[in-house]
């Protein structure tokens, strides 16, 4: 089957009882045993629900993984993962990285004993020298966020198996439509689902992926010991997210390239980060690795920090906001908002400077896009 119907019909049979089409919301904390230990699969809902599961199933299939999980939040997600490690583990982590994953590495990993090094994202040599014996996870985001920097992911999957670490791909910015991180030798991969998988901006969500059947195992119970799951309702609205994800990445990417070579050619722009341009760095490797360049699109914007201010005041129908993957066009200033929770000398120092500007190029019509950035930057 391919992408399209697997993102519309994947883990979502008409509803066996009522033969309802679109799959229901079980909006159900408990369910009614028939006996001491008769049940249909389910007993309490953190453990499992009919619409998670569904949605876990739906998902799974899209990342060609054998096991799906979904959580509250990306970052719910994330901490699932750490929790499978132990004081003394050691992550090697491209050093491209949402703020918040940064965050979480340093201020809630490492004090309970999680050592990470941090590696020049797009350098695959760095990971395999970085391994040490106690190596669990090799951690990277391609395209990065927010530098759109491309991670060799079956590189970097062999140096990680080599050294008998984990290879974990946030999948974030480039969505299983076009990239699918597993085929290429990944073990893991999660998602913020908040971003293009529920692609409406109306949610919170996280997702992780495998085939590894023992680390499942292990995701699976910590999933239920901790609790970071989703409701039945945030899990539907990603069900219903995720039916149009193909058309949308289409549109996305669309729109990114015009805004790009927009951009590009724009007296006021230093420099414009976008896999999709035949300048980028990793133009070749995005080309092999990916199936699309995706809708993110930073650029370096002359004249300060002031020049910043005064441009994203201007805009009109890119609104200034975190977050990302959703209909609308939104724009981000790394440096004080997704970014901010790094110091700003590790921060610059990594090139998320002060006037780097982010978009999310949404799928409305790329003529008014273009000419809301165009009076902006006037
Ligand atoms: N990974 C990436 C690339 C992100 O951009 C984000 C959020 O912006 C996360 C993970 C965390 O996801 P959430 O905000 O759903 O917890």
């Amino acid at each position: 089957m391919e992408f399209a119907t697997k993102a519309i019909h994947a883990g979502q049979p008409a509803d066996p009882t009522t033969g309802a089409t679109i799959f229901p919301i079980y909006q159900t904390s408990t369910y009614t045993q028939a006996g001491l230990g008769e049940n249909k699969g389910f007993e309490y809902s953190r453990s499992g629900n009919p619409t998670r599961a569904a949605l876990e199933t739906c998902l799974a299939t899209l990342e060609n993984a054998r096991f799906g999980l979904a959580f509250a939040s990306g970052l719910a997600a994330e901490s699932c993962l750490l929790a499978t490690l132990r004081p003394g583990d050691h992550i090697v982590a491209g050093d491209d990285l949402y703020g918040g994953t940064y965050r979480l590495f340093e201020r809630v990993a490492r004090p309970m004993g999680i050592e990470i090094s941090y590696v020049p994202a797009r350098d695959t040599r760095a990971y395999a020298k970085a391994l040490t014996p106690k190596t669990r996870f090799v951690w990277a985001e391609t395209p990065t966020n927010p530098l759109l920097a491309l991670v060799d992911v079956k590189a970097v999957a062999k140096a990680a198996r080599a050294g008998g670490a984990k290879l974990v791909v946030d999948n974030t910015f480039a969505s299983p439509y076009n990239q699918t991180p597993l085929d290429l030798g990944a073990d893991v991969v999660f998602h913020s689902t908040t971003k293009y998988i529920n692609g409406h901006s109306d949610v919170i969500g996280g997702a992780i992926m495998t085939s590894d059947e023992p680390l499942y195992e292990d995701l699976k119970f910590y999933q239920n010991a901790a609790g970071g799951v989703p409701g039945a309702f945030d899990s539907w609205l990603v069900l219903r997210g995720v039916k149009t994800l193909a058309v949308r990445m289409r549109q996305h990417e669309e729109n990114a390239r015009e805004v790009a070579r927009y951009l590009g050619e724009h007296a006021k722009v230093r420099a414009v980060f976008y896999p999709g341009l035949a300048s980028h760095p990793d133009h070749e490797l995005a080309r092999r690795q990916m199936r699309g360049f995706g809708g993110m699109v930073s650029f370096d914007l002359k004249g300060g920090l002031a020049a910043v201010k005064r441009a994203v005041k201007k805009l009109r129908i890119f609104a200034l906001a975190e977050s990302l993957g959703g209909i609308e066009s939104l724009c981000c200033h790394p440096a004080t908002m997704t970014h901010a929770s790094i110091p700003a000398e590790v921060r610059e120092a990594r090139g998320v400077t002060d006037t780097l500007l982010r978009l999310s190029v949404g799928i409305e019509d790329a003529r008014d896009l273009i000419a809301d950035l165009a009076q902006a930057l006037e």
